[in-house]
């Protein structure tokens, strides 16, 4: 469905020009044979600009995909990327708040790994709360980029692809990165900076945290801003979004926070804090927040605990713990013996990830301690 609204009061009004016919299901099938490309959902390529008079940019409406986002308004569209087996269109959730005021574009996405949900009710929230009138600039919020990925709950594309290794990504590449394509035309192209949400991998959770750049002084000061536990310097991967967008100039803050599949109510409150305070950073919008207490902790090193042999795990710590070296992480046992081995800190760290499944087989990661600057 594309649909413009005004928040807290839904418009009824569709647009029902040329080029929002694709992103819809029943309306696409209903358009005259000349008006419907079945391979190509019709798109302008380029993202429309606020327009330059006289050395100075005029503030107005902006266009994402097949929708046109007017100033002071909430505009939730749907961007077609490919049509299901089905013969449907398969869309990317999109909501833009552009505000009244002139200010910077930024991206808000949850989602690139299809079973890391936490980043969804971030958005959701970020969106209703966020009244565009008062907005300074542009919020688009992606609160599911793998669309594919989530509906099979799975981290990976159908082709067993990671969205997350496929950027930059091509118009004619995989899957994969034709999603990856799609959104770095779309969403990242023109933007001043990204959050991009994620959660510990299937089976691990992690400690509220950014993984970002810390060398770079401006993106360091947004994770100060931010507030995590814990700022993890994190070199770029090849493939990534972040490493994408960084390319084109444009600093991507990396949030982790709980775990595959599930809701955590704290990285919930961590993540949904830390975007408001750096929208305020940015003179886009009051957080209303009182300021950050304590300061996050840096890191510039991590690494996990490995299982040394197979068997049943049992943790001495917590999420968040300061260790010492020596200090008991996991005990590990077999079942049916007295046998068992305790696994111990090798370095002074925090905790920053752990598994949160009991089995564990020799090689398998246990828990992720961080060294602390
Ligand atoms: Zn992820």
């Amino acid at each position: 469905m594309t649909e413009k609204s005004k928040p807290g009061k839904p418009s009824k009004t569709r647009k029902a020009g040329k080029q929002s016919r694709a992103g819809k299901t029943s309306a696409a099938s209903r358009t005259s044979k000349k008006a419907r490309k079945p391979d190509k959902p019709e798109m302008p390529d380029k993202t429309k600009r606020p327009v330059k008079v006289g050395g100075r940019e005029k503030w107005g409406p902006i266009s994402i995909g097949p929708v046109t986002a007017s100033p002071g308004e909430l505009t939730r569209l749907e961007l077609p990327f490919s049509r299901l087996a089905t013969g449907t269109w398969a869309s990317i959730p999109v909501a833009v708040l552009h505000g009244k005021q002139p200010g910077p574009r930024i991206w808000v996405n949850a989602v690139i790994h299809g079973d890391e949900l936490n980043g969804v009710p971030i958005i959701r929230e970020l969106v209703h709360d966020i009244d565009p009138t008062r907005l300074r600039g542009t919020v688009v919020a992606v609160p599911i980029v793998n669309v594919f990925g989530l509906i099979k709950e799975s981290r990976y594309l159908p082709d067993r692809r990671d969205l997350n290794r496929s950027f930059p990504g091509s118009a004619r590449g995989s899957m994969a990165s034709q999603l990856a394509h799609l959104f770095m035309t779309h969403i990242v192209a023109g933007s001043s900076l990204g959050f991009d949400l994620h959660t510990g991998s299937d089976g691990r959770t992690n400690l509220p945290q950014i993984r970002c750049d810390l060398e770079d002084p401006v993106t360091a000061e947004y994770a100060d801003v931010f507030g995590a536990p814990l700022n993890l310097h994190s070199p770029l991967r090849g493939g990534s979004l972040r490493a994408a967008a960084g390319k084109m100039g444009i600093p991507v803050l990396v949030y982790e926070g709980g775990e595959a599949f599930r809701f955590n109510r704290e990285a919930f409150r961590v993540g949904y804090e830390g975007v408001r305070r750096v929208l305020e950073r940015l003179g886009m919008y009051e957080s209303g927040l009182p300021p950050v207490t304590n300061s996050p902790a840096r890191s510039h090193a991590s690494q996990w605990v490995r299982a040394r042999r197979s068997g049943l795990c049992q943790l001495s710590v917590r999420i968040g713990a300061r260790v010492k070296q020596g200090d008991r992480i996991a005990v590990i046992y077999d079942a049916a013996t007295r046998w068992e081995s305790v696994i111990r800190a090798r370095a002074d760290g925090m905790i920053i990830g752990m598994t949160r499944v009991a089995i564990v087989h020799r090689g398998d990661a246990i828990v992720h301690i961080a060294s602390i600057d």
